[in-house]
């Protein structure tokens, strides 16, 4: 199976929700009690939510957390089913949880983070869909930013003969702290999007975020970015969930955000739209010009480096000029954080260009 398969994936639709408006999919991290599953899947429907969400079998970072109710949730989400008519969704991470979850009559069965990072994980449970091709599958991204990774693990299921395929995106896994607890790289689902142009790809601010007061903006992000909708996070009483409390929300909380959501246009107006546009694609002209010259420089420096035996890396002039390019950056009004990652990018392709001037032999 390749890379061009996934541009035949079709967009998922589900009963009762237009074609054009976001798909919503919420529901609590975990199920934790059949009342609270059901109050918080009650409450979602009320509000016109189509498909509902639920952990059982929860992968936590840690032992000794709480790894979810196991097999007796599903008899929650049947009743769930049953009683709003939703679709339901849980999370598979092996073969015995395809095969609980199908034989349930689930809906949708994701793959999180931590499966789709691994390929064996997801050529087992391709394995175990084959003949399944009623179900809906989502992927999640696998935790680190490795686009291939996310691709492999789609292509694995589309091989299992699964056409109702979708992505989610929940952000990546990095070190030390950030405002967010999974860092988002937009750039890396607007890449999966240009591979799988008419996939349903939806994004999770609540993974995302980690904060229940950032579900909002990244959800409207998401929107504006050209996601086909959002699964959130939301449970009946946030602050007494056994998992992800910090960043789930009410269902009273959720109805306010979804309905403070722009839903903008993906059609383009011209003129006023084309001429801005005209405008970045100068500025990206000039700044890839301006980058091939730095370049070139640092080839010459490299060459210098390299006859007079000195070392690629000079630790102290690199920390003074990231340090002269953030002072210049806050007189610009430019964002540090950001200054930081675009000098840090540029400075080690600077250096991959040097080292590889010292690998070539005379
Ligand atoms: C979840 O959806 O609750 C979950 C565990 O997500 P992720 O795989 O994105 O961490
Ligand atoms: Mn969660």
């Amino acid at each position: 199976m390749s890379y061009h398969a996934l541009q035949d994936i079709q967009p998922l639709r589900f009963n009762g929700v237009r074609d054009g408006s976001p798909i919503i999919i919420a529901g609590p991290c975990s199920a934790e009690t059949e009342r609270q599953t059901l109050d918080t899947a009650h409450a979602l429907s009320a509000m016109g939510v189509k498909v509902f969400r639920a952990g059982i079998w929860k992968p936590r970072t840690m032992p000794g957390g709480f790894e979810g109710v196991g097999d007796k949730g599903l008899a929650w989400l049947q009743a769930v089913k049953r009683e709003t008519g939703m679709a339901v969704a849980t999370e598979v991470a092996t073969v015995e949880h395809v095969r609980a979850a199908l034989d349930a009559g689930i809906d949708i069965l994701w793959m999180g983070a931590r499966t789709s990072a691994n390929p064996f994980a997801m050529q087992d449970i391709a394995d175990a869909l084959q003949g399944h091709d009623d179900v809906t599958v989502l992927v999640k991204n696998p935790v680190n930013p490795d686009l291939d990774l996310w691709l492999g693990a789609l292509l694995r299921i589309m091989g299992a003969g699964i056409t109702r395929l979708g992505a989610v995106h929940r952000g990546f896994s990095s070190a030390g702290a950030h405002i967010y607890r999974n860092d988002p790289q937009w750039h890396i689902p607007f890449d999966l999007r240009r591979m799988a142009p008419h996939m349903t790809i939806l994004c999770d601010p609540s993974h995302i975020g980690g904060k229940r007061q950032y579900v909002e903006q990244l959800s409207q992000i998401a929107l504006d970015t050209g996601f086909d909708g959002l699964m959130i996070e939301s449970h009946c009483e946030p602050d007494k969930a056994l998992s992800d409390s910090a960043q789930q929300v009410t269902p009273a909380v959720l109805q306010g955000i979804l309905q403070r959501l722009v839903v903008r246009s993906g059609v383009p107006v011209e003129d006023e739209l084309s001429l801005l546009r005209q405008q970045i694609d100068d500025c990206d002209h000039e700044l890839l010009a301006v980058l091939t010259r730095r370049m070139s420089v640092a080839r010459e420096i490299g060459r210098f480096k390299k006859e007079n035996n000195l070392r690629v890396v000079q630790p102290q002039r690199y920390q003074d000029m990231i340090d002269a390019r953030l002072d210049e950056a806050s007189h610009l009004g430019l964002n540090q954080d950001f200054t930081q990652r675009v000098m840090q990018a540029i400075h080690e392709e600077s250096v991959r260009q040097q080292l590889s001037l010292f690998e070539k032999k005379d």
